[in-house]
């Protein structure tokens, strides 16, 4: 019987296509997939350290699979990935003795099956935490657990040393990968039936190639662009002060670009942004917004927001507020500040916004964008917008749901064999995130038949 391996994913979406690739690498090796810790001979928890409450995820289930083996007997290898590996390394398995076997780093994702196969023949623990810079993955190995939407690695790792962020040292200096090897790769998952394609890297549009001097992340997107069976493009995520001219002229000539911009903006305040290290103030992040809507006036802006950095007054958090209501976000991530490793403000800013002080602010922040994204929702009520069927609901069996070239969630009734289907829907009822409608061919709004998806998407 073949051994049977599980993989948890914490974390952003680079986290989840490394577990795909993962997954495809450990099938090659011979394992089969299992969604049960109990029936798993491996368990790879592919890990996340962006937030601190992120980071004790790991050592919570950590502390589960110990009772597993504890309690029941069941004693899976255990195999540590993602942030939290490259950040602690060997230190994982001193605060969590006789459970971890293996330590991978971000890096090391290729050599998972061997370093699995060395923990099991040696019985001792192995840890891979090199720097390795080796950019490339074989086609077609990974394993994608979405039939409509393909993520697509082009940068690994960043170079901008935010003050509060872990990346740098997690993931390591900024590297690209050859434009050829994106484009085969878009290419591949076209031809497998993605009809959405996800380019991935933590400032994709700081994209140059190194196969080809002349490819910015502008050129690259006309590639993929050019992609047949490709129906639309995503990318996560563009940093503020790498949108420039060309780039939004070339989102603006690019149908099957989405409508959609997910641009960081972390805080309000110019003061806090210095603190920050973003090298961009309020006044030129809010001109910026400005020049996006005069090239792309039905995009919709998402953002990620901190509140209580070091020495963040009510002053700063109220430019929080006001730049908020001022952009109109379709969505946010909004966190309260958790000091990182390593970081500079760790080493030299004190955490100095109590933490009920940050909660406050969170609820106000959080509440305030939920009656923005309720408001801008149910402008939509009434309308016909396409949608792209990416999923049967977990909720309901005759339950799909999709999303708006704008991103926008979408619930509608409708057939399992709808999903990877563009179709026209009619919006009828809006929360705070996602809308409800049906789409033609649904005999409750009386049409007949399915029309083809439109080539450019209304919305
Ligand atoms: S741009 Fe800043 S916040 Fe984003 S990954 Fe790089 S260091 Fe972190």
């Amino acid at each position: 019987m073949a051994p049977k391996y599980l993989i948890e994913t914490f974390g952003c979406q680079m986290n989840v296509h490394d577990s795909e690739r993962m997954a495809g690498l450990l099938e090659q090796a011979g394992f089969e997939a299992t969604d049960e810790a109990a029936d798993a001979d491996l368990v790879v928890i592919n890990t996340c350290s962006v937030r601190e409450r992120a980071e004790e995820k790991l050592y919570t289930r950590l502390g589960e699979l110990r009772r597993l083996a504890l309690d029941h007997g069941h004693d899976p290898i255990v195999a540590v990935a993602g942030c939290v590996a490259q950040q602690e390394g060997g230190a994982i398995l001193e605060r969590s003795p006789g459970v971890a076997d293996v330590i991978l780093g971000t890096r090391a994702i290729r050599r998972l099956p061997m370093l699995v196969e060395e923990a099991r023949v040696e019985r001792r623990p192995v840890v891979d935490i090199d720097p390795y810079d080796d950019v490339t993955f074989p086609l077609g190995v990974a394993r994608r657990a979405d039939p409509v939407k393909a993520y697509v690695t082009i940068i690994e790792g960043c170079n901008e040393f935010c003050s509060f962020c872990v990346v740098p040292y997690t993931r390591g200096n900024e590297r690209m990968r050859p434009r050829a090897d994106i484009l085969a790769e878009v290419r591949e998952a076209a031809d497998t039936g993605h009809r959405e394609v996800q380019l991935l890297g933590q400032i994709v549009n700081h994209y140059a190639a190194p196969d080809d001097p002349s490819c910015d992340f502008s050129r690259l997107l006309e590639a993929v662009h050019a992609v047949d069976g490709v129906e639309r493009i995503r990318f996560a995520s563009p940093h503020p002060r790498h949108v420039t001219p060309r780039f939004l002229d070339t989102m603006a000539r690019l149908p099957k670009v989405c409508r959609h911009l997910h641009l960081p903006v972390q805080s309000g305040s110019t003061r806090v942004l210095e603190a920050m290290r973003r090298r961009y103030t309020r006044e030129s992040y809010l001109d910026l917004i400005g020049r996006i809507r005069a090239s792309l006036p039905e995009v919709a802006l998402s953002t990620d927001m901190i509140v209580g950095f070091p020495g963040e007054t009510e002053a700063d958090f109220d430019e929080t507020l006001t730049l908020t209501a001022e952009v109109g976000y379709h969505s946010m991530f909004s966190f309260k500040y958790s000091p990182r490793p390593n970081t500079l403000a760790d080493k030299r800013l004190a955490d100095d916004v109590p933490g009920e002080e940050k909660t406050r602010r969170i609820v106000a922040l959080q509440s305030l964008q939920r009656d923005i994204q309720t408001g801008l929702n149910q402008r939509l009520v009434g309308r016909i917008v396409d949608v792209l069927v990416d999923a049967g609901s977990r909720r309901r069996e005759t339950e799909l749901s999709g999303r708006t070239s704008t991103n926008v969630v979408v619930n509608l009734p409708g057939p399992p064999d709808w999903i990877g289907r563009t179709l026209p829907v009619r919006v009828e009822r809006a929360g705070p995130h996602s809308v409800w409608g049906r789409a033609r061919g649904d005999p409750a709004i009386g049409r007949d038949g399915l029309t083809g998806a439109p080539a450019v998407p209304r919305l």
